[in-house]
């Protein structure tokens, strides 16, 4: 059904052109205007509840402009009579289809919309240099051969960036939304550039309209309508680097500022101070969203920090936060001087819970006495982490045997004291302590020793206790 659309149209366009060779032109401009307008409102209607819209509308917007131009070109041609069709205000209009096109090009998958405005004001720069250099060249009403070749050069770099930029990323995207809507871009736009380049480069420049050549023009549109009509493939997403994929995300925001300083070099020959202005636009356009872009990097990456230390189960600290706590503590006890102790709490016959009421009501558990544990240190630089499986961790900077002990019967009791139905009786823990008095060593793996130790004699000597050893003790 799609391709009947575009044969569909060919057929009418050729007929119009062959049945009626007196008002062939005025017929000719109207399927040429009726092209591309058909493909905008195809790329509309795709866009609904489609996850690329903001690409689609972008490739519509373009397409309108397009048909803006062939439009001014009728008037100019048909009803002003003027023998020149190369007037400058239809060629701004197919110059400034390009500019919302650069735009959703440019744009990465995901990105705040402070970078959005951004890329807005550098597309809307480049439009206006694209105006600016269409107009040194091109009157309203005329333009010289010589500079026509100018105007022809800028128009196939401008299509030529498009096309490669689509391939590319179609061929980096990942997403399958992203995945369509580039496909249809590209295939679009590589056939635009090579009807462009054929209708600029190897047809005369006074052809005029109303000819067979006319059909190809509709060609790149008729295409990408019917693409867009049909349905999204349902096919699993071809299989696309990470690493491309990343590449070509970070680096696609740089083709706005770089037709804009390419832009800007085209047109420093006649306006200097324009030129200087593309560039200093370009370089802190680029320059504010990297900023951007970066707060927000930065942002995310203290957040990934922060949850990558956090116990998921219980919220307490995990043991990689534990072992950079214990570390520093340590260092520091060294330069003050202070004692440093550590209690380890391991859950009594834990395997035996999870056995009689199942690992769900067992993590139930482990949160309960992970609460119970962290409520019992009163002190902001105490820390409480889940050491690994059922044991846990406590930190007590500036705190010496004397004080620790007390401290970890009063976290046992407190776990005692919550009446958790255990297989047999409550739950119940056992806590190992040790105390560095002076600390030494650079490293705390002697501590660690002792409290473990201290943790085995514990449930040795029958379990729901604390036992302490002395830090070297055997
Ligand atoms: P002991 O009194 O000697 O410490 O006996 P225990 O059964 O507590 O010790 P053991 O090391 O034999 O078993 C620990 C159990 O803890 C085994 C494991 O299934 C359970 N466990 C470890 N991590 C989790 C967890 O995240 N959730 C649950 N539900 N159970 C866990
Ligand atoms: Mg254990
Ligand atoms: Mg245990």
């Amino acid at each position: 059904m799609p391709l009947a659309l575009p044969l569909l149209y060919l057929l009418g366009h050729m007929l119009a052109i062959v049945l009626a060779p007196g008002r062939a032109e005025v017929l000719s401009f109207l399927f040429l205007i009726g092209a591309p307008l058909l493909a905008a409102g195809t790329c509309l209607w795709r866009c609904r509840g489609n996850g690329a819209a903001p690409a689609w509308i972008a490739l519509a917007v373009g397409l309108l402009l397009w048909a803006g131009g062939m439009a001014v070109n009728m008037v100019q041609t048909v009803l002003l009579d003027s023998a020149d069709a190369t007037a400058g205000a239809s060629i701004l209009l197919y110059v400034l289809y390009g500019v919302p096109l650069t735009f959703a090009l440019a744009s990465p998958e995901r990105e705040r919309w402070q970078v959005r405005v951004v890329d807005a004001v550098l597309a809307l720069v480049l439009g206006y240099l694209f105006f600016v250099h269409t107009f040194s060249f091109a009157t309203m009403s005329t333009a010289s051969q010589n500079d026509l070749g100018k105007l022809v050069l800028m128009l196939d770099i401008e299509n030529s960036f498009i096309a490669l930029f689509s391939l590319v990323r179609w061929l980096a995207s990942r997403t399958a939304s992203r995945r369509g809507f580039y496909r249809c871009q590209t295939v679009f736009a590589w056939t635009y550039l090579a009807v462009a380049a054929y209708i600029n480069h190897a047809e005369p420049a006074d052809a005029g309209f109303g000819g067979m050549t006319d059909l190809l023009i509709d060609l790149p549109f008729l295409l990408l309508a019917a693409l867009a009509l049909r349905a999204p493939t349902t096919a699993p997403p071809a299989r696309v680097s990470p690493r491309l994929s990343l590449v070509v995300q970070a680096g696609s925001p740089l083709l706005l500022p770089m037709s804009l300083l390419v832009m800007s070099a085209l047109i420093s020959g006649t306006h200097l101070h324009l030129a200087i202005a593309g560039f200093v636009i370009a370089t802190l356009g680029y320059g504010v969203r990297s900023v951007i872009t970066q707060l927000r990097a930065m942002a995310e990456r203290d957040q990934l920090d922060a949850l990558a230390r956090v116990d998921k189960l219980t919220g307490l600290a995990n043991r990689r936060e534990f072992d950079d706590a214990l570390q520093r503590e340590w260092n520091r006890a060294r330069r003050s001087g202070e004692p440093l102790s550590l209690l380890m709490v391991d859950i009594d016959h834990f395997k035996r819970l999870n056995d009689s009421f199942g690992h769900q009501i067992g993590d139930v558990r482990l949160r309960e006495v992970a609460q119970a544990l962290a409520g019992g240190t009163a002190r902001a630089l105490d820390l409480v982490a889940r050491y690994g499986g059922e044991e846990f961790a406590v930190i007590l900077p500036a705190t010496n045997a004397i004080a620790a002990q007390p401290l970890a019967e009063q976290m046992r009791a407190a776990v005692q004291a919550l009446m958790l139905p255990a297989p047999e009786g409550e739950v119940t823990v056992s806590i190992g302590v040790s105390s560095a008095e002076h600390v030494v060593s650079d490293d705390p793996a002697t501590l660690l020793a002792a409290t473990d130790a201290a943790l085995y004699d514990a449930k040795r000597a029958g379990r729901n206790r604390v036992a302490y050893r002395a830090l070297g003790e055997r």
